[in-house]
């Protein structure tokens, strides 16, 4: 089949190269012109695991394409995907100009049928939005080509994308029942059939059901975490251990496992910008969600509590005192910082007056360019990028863990308590048990694990 991505970030990278390793003919658009040339010269953009062997095996093939030419991106797919970002606006409502954009460029230079399928998250109704842009095109140019949109959201996770993409556990596909509706579902489940061989995983409903499905889903998966961070930190105030806590409520199959780990707070660039989008949606239609913002505001506070643990273990002035801090990143197997909360405890450092060394094992180009915008350039000076996780110990009054990256889960513990200053540790993910951290000669301070014996 021939396909267009419109969009060739996160979601609409792995799904052009996933659908070409598939056997499709895949057109990716950018307006990045650095990143269409990075791509055809070799080179991936976004550290994603397994991505880059597939986007070469496609490009070698012939199947997999990257330009900047909007005419022939309209011209080659019968299926025109758009993945572009939806950040949020002021108001934290989503920014849909990147997705309306897409939808007039497609009214620009089509000629005939089309199916404009909306992968990026977005607002009930925006299915309607996209129609009424892409039509305004046509009739500015006096075409009568037919077209359709369909909302497709992605569930894929960042750091494991290209197997959530191959595996799917479900695709969620909105489609009018007009005739051309009909026709755009017929042609989706040929594209997604090689996903549905063994289980049906589509499920097939309208189009704003679609799209909300999609807030629906991060929402809920944000509040998991808000919860478990609340009970957290109450577990810390009556001597509680919430990963025993969590491990018991988990093994309840009607709660699960998935989603229940205290820590530093969410971040990336989908939950907080989705669980805002969502609360704004309400809004306009003068409804409350209070849960959700609850979940955004413990969140929030979420992010400043390994910085307020730090300083009232080592007081509110920290001048002269420096730290470890190990991963940058927003969550393990990505480089993105988007939210991230180590960025809100380096500026909790900073402003108490001490230094820091970090690490992350692939964000650190990444973290070069947020720390330079988030700080001054007196401040940057006071942050130091190290090249390998013990080189952040040496002098440093504690180590600081902030995301859950395999390779910080067996250090050598005798050579970081050899480095700092003190053997003191502050684990913002709960990696280590505090009773083996004892044993160890640490004084261990993770999330709700203040256990009291
Ligand atoms: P991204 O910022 O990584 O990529 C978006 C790309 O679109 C950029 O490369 C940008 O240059 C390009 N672009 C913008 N306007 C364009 C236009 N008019 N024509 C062509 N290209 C254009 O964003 P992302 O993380 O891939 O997210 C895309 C959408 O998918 C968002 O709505 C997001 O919420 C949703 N989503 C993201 C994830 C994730 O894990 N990142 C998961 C599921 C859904």
């Amino acid at each position: 089949m021939k396909i267009t991505i419109i969009g060739t970030g996160y979601v609409g990278l792995v799904t052009g190269a996933c659908l070409a390793e598939l056997g499709n003919d895949v057109f990716c658009l950018d307006v990045d012109q650095r990143k269409i040339d990075l791509l055809n010269n070799g080179g991936i953009p976004i550290h994603e695991p397994g991505l880059e062997e597939v986007v070469a095996r496609n490009r070698a093939a012939g199947r997999l394409r990257f330009s900047t030419d909007v005419a022939a991106s309209v011209e080659h797919g019968e299926v025109q995907f758009i993945a572009v970002g939806t950040p949020p606006d002021e108001d934290g409502s989503a920014d849909l100009q990147y997705v309306l954009a897409a939808a007039r460029n497609i009214g620009r230079y089509m000629t005939g049928f089309k199916v404009v399928v909306d992968k990026s998250t977005v607002p009930v109704g925006t299915g309607d939005r996209v129609r009424i842009a892409l039509q305004e095109q046509l009739q500015a140019r006096g075409v009568d080509a037919g077209f359709t949109v369909v909302s497709n959201p992605e569930f894929l996770k960042e750091g494991a994308a290209v197997e959530d993409f191959m595996r799917p556990d479900r695709i969620v596909i909105g489609h009018d029942s007009t005739p051309e509706g009909l026709q755009a579902a017929a042609l989706m489940k040929r594209l997604y059939a090689p996903f549905n061989r063994n289980h049906e995983r589509t499920f097939w409903m309208d189009v704003r059901s679609a799209e909300f499905t999609k807030y629906a889903a991060n929402a809920m998966l944000a509040t998991r975490i808000s919860f478990m961070n609340e009970l957290a930190n109450l577990a810390d105030n009556v001597g509680v251990d919430i990963e025993a806590v969590r491990r018991g409520i988990g093994s309840d199959p009607r709660i699960g496992h998935s989603f229940l780990y205290a820590g530093a707070g969410y971040g990336g660039s989908c939950f907080p910008k989705d669980v805002q989008a969502l609360e704004r949606t309400a809004r306009q239609y003068e409804q409350d969600l209070h849960i959700l913002r609850a979940v955004e505001t413990v969140n929030d506070k979420q992010k400043l509590v390994l910085g307020r643990k730090l300083l009232s273990r080592f007081g509110a002035y920290l001048g002269g005192k420096h730290f470890a801090i190990w991963g940058l990143a927003f969550k393990p197997n990505t480089d993105d910082m988007r939210e991230a909360p180590a960025r809100v405890l380096i500026r909790q450092l900073l402003d108490a007056g001490a230094t820091v060394a970090v690490y992350d094992p692939v964000a650190m180009d990444e973290a070069r360019r947020v720390l330079a915008l988030d700080l001054s350039a007196a401040e940057l000076a006071r942050v130091r990028f190290a090249s390998s996780p013990m080189d952040t110990l040496d002098g440093a009054e504690a180590l600081v863990i902030v995301t859950e990256w395999k390779a910080f889960r067996s250090p050598d513990f005798g050579q970081i308590k050899a480095a700092l200053k003190h053997a003191v540790v502050f684990d913002g993910r709960n990696l280590f048990e505090p009773d083996v951290m004892a044993e160890l000669g640490f004084e261990y301070h993770g999330i709700g694990r203040s256990v009291l014996t």
